[in-house]
């Protein structure tokens, strides 16, 4: 799981395509998103190639959202926003176009117009229930 020699973040990891770092820990590495959704939307990616955080080993999970963390503190403190989202897509489906896990660091302030189509629905206590059921049976394999 190393590097996938196809993987445009596994080339920026490797120095072989340029992007302008932010920060680095152990397991991970941040740097500036080249379509940013807002000014100083930062991405934060494992060294090693991971596809999904699925598929991350519990310490890297850990590494990784601890530097999303850190560079959350760090756009809030330089930028001045009031808020930011701290986000991640697994799958196509999901909206995930590169397939090298990565999380999405984006400063947040009111009226900047961003929105995400969150269609809530209500749903009846029981289903939760069943629902609760079926994913805790999951857990073993999990
Ligand atoms: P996702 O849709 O969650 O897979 O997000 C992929 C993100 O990677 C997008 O926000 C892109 O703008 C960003 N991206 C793609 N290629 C590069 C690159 N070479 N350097 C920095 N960001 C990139
Ligand atoms: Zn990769």
């Amino acid at each position: 799981v190393a590097r996938d020699p196809d993987c445009v973040f596994c080339k920026i990891i490797a120095g072989e395509i340029p992007a302008a770092g932010v920060a680095e820990s152990d397991l991970a590495i941040a740097f500036m998103d080249i379509g940013p959704i807002a000014e100083g939307h930062t991405l934060v990616i494992p060294r090693d190639h991971y596809e999904t955080v699925m598929d991350m080993p519990p310490e890297v999970v850990a590494d990784v959202y601890g530097l999303a963390a850190r560079v959350a503190r760090a756009i809030k403190a330089s930028m001045g926003c009031e808020g930011l989202n701290v986000l991640q897509n697994n799958g196509a489906c999901a909206g995930q176009v590169v397939g090298h896990v990565h999380v999405h660091v984006i400063p947040r302030d009111s009226g900047d117009g961003i929105a995400w189509p969150w269609p809530s629905t209500e749903a009846e206590p029981d289903r939760l229930a069943s629902l609760a059921e079926r994913i805790k049976s999951g857990m073993n394999e999990a």
